[in-house]
């Protein structure tokens, strides 16, 4: 049976619970164990892909075509294990759920109640598919205290219940603030956060405790007397150098020893670190560097390219070189008097990542022209393959009216929406004014690769598997035009319908992919799309 660890956050947001769960899974795993982290979100919305990346940064997507929160992101990046639609749970769907079973007459009557069907349906969700796992890590969103989040901190505390002692573990994420006109550390907030926890019936057995300053032992000790913890389970958590120093940082400190002696098991041998070691080798002892631009929409909010800036890191540590990440709004070369050569001039390459709507398309489509002309390496995820597809159909297949249907009518649609493709379990339909939430092409779909081509070579195989998030295709009805202008179809769906992949073989990296390969990059295993584009910018670097 799995064993399982419930972490939980007070005093504020952002403390990093996730990226704790992600190391303290990797740790784990490092010890031979089998893992896999879950997320329970306490909003309403069914699942965060009808959420501005604003609001909830990047919406990862899992191959099972889940769209899910970002942290799982951070759960795949450092155990390699991939995400399912089964690890990430919102109060939303949990209530969908629950109300379409109350309209089926499932519940025979009975009134429908948090207690016991709203836990009894997180508790289930927490303990399906588990039986091939040494050890479950269940992150709950937000922070102890919130409303929202009452039914899943009443859910652990009934399920901490049935599995019996010895069988789980109680994290608990806090702050430790540094009141700098004091000179001192404060542990007060860390005190009312645990009693919070702990009159909701849920005593925390290990508490990482998030501060800026070293933690003394005798703070240490204060926190164990007053948070009913042995004082080695108080674990400091200093701010890293890097996310990728965190797994190596939390063992140093013993969060992987003390939480397997709350589970009543000896340490032992310690872990194999060395692929950290390695990753942060390649990280602080960069050959030499390079400045990728970003052309994209969200260019305020870093975590709205989660996936995409870690890919970029990844490619830098495959070639061991140093990636300098520019992140240009795309409405900057929209207007009359935009210097565009002077802004993208300096880069050593480029990239249009995925996005919706209208707003910078023009910015991004003359962005692609630059890189085509100039002969700057060139990466279009997504929305930039559509836009490169756009801009070759415009600029070299003169039709200068050529656009994408996701802007309105148009008479050239170059990218279009489809109404139906073909899926495992067959055809998938979408309607044009259908619903936004869980409309698209999402999750893992097969590609063929023409054998000659140059991404073929770049992944050393004909067929792949990559996983998409787009309502929109380019349109075949274009691939003459296209390839007549020197881009050429070089991975299609494997019934040849679907564009996949498009490339310049007359220049030196120019890569259009219908898919976010960014998704499935680690920094252990770079995607070979990511290391084989940061290596054509360290080559144009040499140029420039
Ligand atoms: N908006 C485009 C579509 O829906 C591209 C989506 C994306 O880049 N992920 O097809």
């Amino acid at each position: 049976m799995a064993r399982f660890i419930f972490i939980t956050g007070g005093v504020v947001s952002s403390l990093g619970k996730g990226l704790m769960a992600a190391s303290l899974a990797a740790l784990l795993q490092a010890r031979g164990y089998r893992v896999r982290i879950r997320k329970f979100d306490p909003y309403l919305n069914v699942d965060p892909g009808t959420m501005s990346p604003y609001q909830h940064g990047e919406v990862y997507v899992t191959d099972d075509g889940a769209e899910t929160d970002l942290d799982l992101g951070h759960y795949e990046r450092f155990t390699g294990v991939p995400s399912r639609q089964s690890d990430n749970i919102t109060s939303g769907r949990i209530y969908q759920q629950i109300i379409a079973r109350e309209r089926r007459g499932d519940y025979l009557g009975a009134t429908v109640q948090v207690i016991p069907h709203v836990t009894d349906a997180i508790k289930e969700f927490a303990q399906a598919e588990t039986d091939d796992l040494d050890f479950v890590l269940c992150e709950i969103g937000g922070t102890v205290g919130d409303i929202e989040s009452l039914p899943f901190i009443e859910a652990i505390r009934q399920l901490r219940n049935d599995l019996g002692r010895g069988n789980s573990v109680s994290i608990h994420v806090t702050l430790v603030p540094y009141i700098a006109a004091a000179g001192e550390l404060k542990t007060k907030p860390t005190q009312h956060s645990v009693r919070e926890l702990a009159a909701l019936g849920v005593q925390p057995d290990v508490l990482v405790c998030r501060c800026e300053q070293p933690l003394p032992a005798s703070d240490r000790a204060k926190i164990a007397l007053f948070c009913n913890v042995p004082q080695a389970a108080v674990i400091p958590a200093l701010d890293a150098k890097s996310i990728y120093a965190v797994p190596e940082q939390y063992h140093a400190e013993g969060l992987d020893s003390e939480v397997l002696r709350a589970f009543g098991i000896e340490p032992g041998a310690a872990p194999r670190l060395d692929r950290w070691a390695d990753i942060m080798d390649r990280l602080q002892n960069p050959e030499g560097e390079v400045t990728i631009g970003v052309v994209g929409k969200y260019v305020g909010l870093p975590d709205a390219y989660k996936s995409l800036n870690e890919a970029l890191v990844h490619g830098g540590m495959a070639n061991r070189v140093k990636v300098n990440v520019q992140w240009i709004d795309a409405e900057l070369f929209e207007s009359e008097d935009s210097d565009i050569a002077a802004k993208l001039e300096p880069l050593h390459a480029i990239l249009v990542p995925g996005a919706f709507g209208e707003r910078g398309a023009e910015g991004k489509i003359a962005s692609v022209r630059f890189a085509r002309e100039r002969k700057v390496p060139y990466f279009g995820i997504c929305f930039g393959m559509q836009m490169a597809c756009v801009e070759g159909v415009r600029n070299l297949g003169g039709i200068p009216d050529a656009s994408s249907t996701e802007f309105g009518p148009t008479s050239e649609p170059v990218v279009g929406m489809i109404t139906e493709w073909m899926t495992a379990e067959g055809v998938q339909k979408r309607e044009a004014d259908g619903d936004l939430g869980g409309t698209m092409r999402l999750g893992a779909y097969e590609a063929k690769l023409a054998g000659n081509s140059v991404v073929a070579s770049i992944y050393q195989s004909d067929d792949i598997s990559e996983r998409h998030r787009h309502r929109y295709e380019v349109n075949t009805h274009y691939r003459d035009t296209l390839e007549k202008g020197g881009l050429v179809f070089s991975g299609m769906s494997p019934d040849g319908m679907l564009p996949e992949i498009v490339e310049r073989p007359d220049h030196p990296w120019f890569v259009g992919v219908q898919f976010h390969p960014e998704l499935k990059s680690k920094p252990f295993d770079p995607h070979p799309l990511f290391a084989s584009f940061v290596a054509a910018a360290v080559k144009q670097s040499r140029l420039v």
